[in-house]
């Protein structure tokens, strides 16, 4: 039986990291992956899949443009599933070429299979025609992830309802399309499909959604939406889904109404990809919904030199966060132990309009009675947003009156996800309002929208 001081089952952002890092100490490492190619969730239907197909989808439809050419304005006229599915299997194909040098390049082993416990140190490999082999780990790290939630009142068919890993291989555009659950997937796929005309209608049993998120720019966001005849049925559970002859679904909702559509995209949560592990075998268990408990700091589950990162640990379920963790749990299985993460890490929701936020919401400042301001900046105002042709975007930040420092950043709007990071790096280095006050910013810039938001506010403070 081959032994290594590093096994990690799963090849996705978690896996991925903490095996590199492991080699890079100098280990010997097996990545074990039950999928076709290297990458995980992440790179075959998550992450890399959903912005490849809104990259595609704005660059085709033209979008960044309409701010000057009005909403009938197309780049390419018809555009067809068959688009959008040539560039993302040449971005898979490239992520997974990097990947696989990245492995290679480390002397990071791997083997195609599925992985399961049979002794705390010891792992099956079952490949796909059944052969069976044996591994042994001084330390393993379970980087499984998670997939779609599918209840079994949603009619599944492949060709008109799909869950978030099958909408990414779409067979053909709808006209119309329902999505069930407005968390972060949902919202995305919704405004992506929107952006190519498609009727959207987002369905979400709750009153409100992305809640974590700061209520002005949802309000911004929900404008926007409107304004573009996204039907939000918020308040809305589905009783129940009936699919036509054609296999046209009709949701019905518990408020009485229906929404009939050519496709159904069913996005409401995911459960840990766990079931198969065996993980009795190694003295773990899950949750209800199949995640695994760990201590944060170390990423230790409840058998010390067996390790869990990623989504399988659940929140914040990100594949930027997942990374960080595969990392941390490999330095801390062989002996290093890196700083605590900062306080703040940062939120990227690409939806059209991107929105991204770091810090403390107004909300949330509000609860633990801070005293603060807030300064806003509309990307209107500035002049590169007048050259993009930007008719929205939103920048908001918010500050404490009493030390100054920067508490929160949000952001609606085009390049929102990276315009982030300056935010970022003040909050986390424990910046003030005279960062934004007293440094000057390229011009034209988006990121001149801080400097306009920290002027806000401190014209407000200055006032108070
Ligand atoms: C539609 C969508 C969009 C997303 N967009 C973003 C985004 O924009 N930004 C962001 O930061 N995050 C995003 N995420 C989240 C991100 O994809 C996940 O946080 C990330 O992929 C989790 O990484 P992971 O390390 O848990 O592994 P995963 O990427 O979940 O991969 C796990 C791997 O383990 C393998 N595996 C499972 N069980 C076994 C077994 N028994 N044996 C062998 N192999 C096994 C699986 O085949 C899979 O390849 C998105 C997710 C989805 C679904």
């Amino acid at each position: 039986m081959h032994s290594f001081d590093m096994i990690v089952i799963g090849s996705g952002p978690s896996g991925r990291r903490a095996a590199v890092q492991s080699a890079k100490l100098g280990k010997s490492v097996l990545v074990i992956e039950k999928g076709r190619r290297v990458g995980g969730v992440s790179v075959h239907t998550g992450t890399i899949p959903s912005k490849t197909l809104r990259e595609t989808v704005l660059n085709l439809s033209g979008w960044r443009e309409r701010g000057f050419y009005g909403r009938g304005y197309r780049v390419k006229k018809d555009i067809a599933a068959s688009d959008l599915i040539s560039r993302l299997h040449k971005t898979l194909d490239h992520e997974v070429e990097v990947l696989e040098h990245q492995f290679g390049r480390n002397g990071v082993k791997t083997a195609r299979g599925e992985a399961s416990f049979v002794s705390p140190h010891e792992i099956e490999i079952v490949g796909d025609t059944g052969e069976r082999s044996c591994v042994r780990g001084a330390h393993i790290l379970i980087a499984c992830g998670t997939r779609p939630f599918r209840p079994d009142y949603v009619p599944f068919n492949g060709t008109t309802v799909f869950d978030s890993d099958e909408i990414v291989e779409l067979p053909r555009l709808p006209r119309s399309l329902a999505v069930i659950g407005a968390g972060v997937i949902g919202v995305e796929y919704a405004t992506i499909f929107s952006a190519l005309d498609v009727a959207v209608t987002l369905i979400e049993p709750r009153t409100s959604f992305l809640d974590f998120i700061d209520k002005e720019l949802i309000e911004e966001f929900v404008h926007e939406l409107r304004d573009r005849n996204v039907a939000l049925r918020l308040g809305a559970a589905v009783s129940s889904i009936q699919l036509s002859a054609e296999g046209r679904p009709t949701c019905r909702l518990a408020d009485g109404r229906s929404v009939t559509s050519d496709m159904l995209l069913f996005a409401a949560g995911r459960v840990g990809a766990t079931d198969r592990l065996n993980l009795g075998a190694a003295g773990l268990a899950t949750d209800h919904r199949g995640r695994i408990t760990v201590d944060p700091k170390t990423l230790q589950t409840a058998v010390p030199h067996i390790y869990a990162a990623g989504d399988v640990i659940g929140f914040p379920s990100l594949a930027s966060t997942s990374m960080e963790q595969g990392r941390l749990a490999a330095c801390h299985a062989f002996g290093l132990e890196p700083p605590p993460p900062p306080e703040f890490f940062p939120y990227g929701i690409y939806a059209v309009p991107e929105i991204s936020t770091v810090g403390m919401s107004e909300e949330e400042v509000r609860k633990r009675g801070i005293p603060y301001e807030c300064g806003v900046a509309r990307f209107r105002e500035t002049s590169r947003g007048h050259i993009m042709g930007l008719n929205n975007g939103m920048m908001k930040m918010i500050f404490s009156t009493e030390t100054r420092h920067l508490l929160g950043v949000h952001i609606v709007g085009e390049g929102a996800t990276e315009l982030i990071h300056i935010g970022q790096a003040v909050l986390n280095l424990k910046g003030t309002i005279d960062y934004f006050i007293e440094n000057t910013f390229n011009y034209p810039t988006l990121a001149e929208a801080y400097k306009i938001a920290g002027l806000d506010a401190w014209n407000r403070m200055v006032r108070a």
